[in-house]
């Protein structure tokens, strides 16, 4: 039986990725190869290559003057990768976590941040304001805080270039494309697997390299840029994921409806935690993540923990134990999770408060 999974990525996946991708793990439609088999050279993979391209671009509305890449090393490497090739003297972070403190520790290996926001000081628990300065090489958000579960919902207009690690939001609502010279993410939250990065840079960010750095080969844009992905052997079989994860968002009206979706969830979710006696939410109202819901026992009910870890793994219910940063429960509720996914979840949570 297929579980109720609200694992933070990678994540459930919908049934018609895991099917297709099933039948290309044995043949790769008439070619008489399996996607793990094909040459990432061969007109067969290129194929594949190029409608996952061209549907990121339909789907996410990506303007022309963009390449789409997909990369290996995690949106991990992206933040080593963007400072080592656009940060000259100084950059602008926004510190909203764990992924974000990362990014900004990478960037101090290269120049001189200026962390324009944090909400550290409490606990994560909201998404700062901020205003872009204009005497940086570049600024740097993260729009989903997968850990703590906060989201910007807005994309900002920026003096300087705008780079986004959209990792765990990507595809969860219309985004203007246009308003960023990158957006970067792992693909195994609201796309498909583990082991793919997509990248979406404007050409012209190109343009702004550090001109005076050595860059190895592998970490330079513009070697991907110039080779569409294919300047080394690209994760084949995840490429294809991703496609069919595409094809599906696209088949169920793109992401006006997979925003639609996503509200109807959370809401149910946080409308819970609201009014709940035995549960309460981490996250302050207005930057509450409609993609990671991390939620807390009240005061008092703290040791029921581990037993409601276990009344909800009894109810098919998997991957909702917090991050061990924040402690509690975390649900995620990424595209493919279902609204009954959630009832059950909901309803887990209203019959242990009333046996408490
Ligand atoms: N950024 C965000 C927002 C993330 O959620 C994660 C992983 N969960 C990362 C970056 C790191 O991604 P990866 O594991 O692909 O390097």
């Amino acid at each position: 039986m297929r579980k109720h999974i609200f694992n933070a990525g990678p994540c459930k996946l919908p049934d018609e990725t895991l099917e297709n991708v099933s039948k290309a793990v044995l043949e790769l439609g008439n070619t008489g190869q399996s996607i793990l088999e094909v040459s990432h050279r061969s007109p067969d993979f290129q194929a594949v290559h190029d409608e996952a391209v061209n549907l990121f671009k339909e789907v996410l509305g990506i303007p022309g003057g963009y390449s789409v890449l997909f990369l290996g090393g995690g949106a991990s490497l992206q933040f080593c990768m963007i400072p080592f090739n656009f940060l000259k003297t100084k950059a602008a972070y926004v510190n909203t976590g764990t992924w974000s403190t990362a990014a900004i520790k990478e960037a101090k290996m290269w120049g001189e941040v200026n962390v324009i926001a944090s909400s550290e000081a409490d606990g994560f628990t909201y998404y700062p304001e901020f205003t872009i300065p204009s005497d940086v090489d570049y600024a740097h958000v993260t729009s989903n805080n997968t850990i703590r579960g906060t989201e910007i919902f807005k994309d900002l207009a920026s003096p300087v270039p705008l780079i986004c690690d959209m990792s765990s939001d990507i595809c969860s609502r219309p985004v203007d494309v246009s308003k960023y010279a990158m957006i970067y993410g792992g693909a195994q939250k609201n796309l498909g697997p583990a082991g793919v990065t997509f990248v979406i840079i404007k050409n012209d960010l190109l343009d702004r390299v550090v001109a005076d750095r050595m860059i190895p080969t592998m970490l330079r844009y513009k070697t991907h840029v110039d080779k569409e992905s294919m300047y080394n052997t690209p994760p084949c079989v995840n490429i294809f994921a991703v496609k069919e994860t595409l094809r599906w968002i696209k088949s169920l009206g793109g992401l006006k409806e997979m925003e639609r979706r996503a509200i109807e969830r959370a809401d149910m979710i946080y409308n819970e935690l609201e009014r709940s006696k035995l549960f309460r939410p981490v996250v302050k109202e207005g930057s509450r993540s409609r993609m990671n819901i991390p939620f807390l026992l009240r005061e008092g009910h703290e040791a029921l923990e581990k037993e409601f870890l276990d009344f909800a793994k009894a109810r098919n219910i998997v991957g909702i134990k917090g991050h061990r940063s924040v402690g509690g429960f975390r649900a995620s509720t990424y595209n493919a999770c279902t609204i009954e996914d959630v009832k059950v979840l909901v309803t887990a949570m209203q019959e242990f408060a009333a046996k408490h």
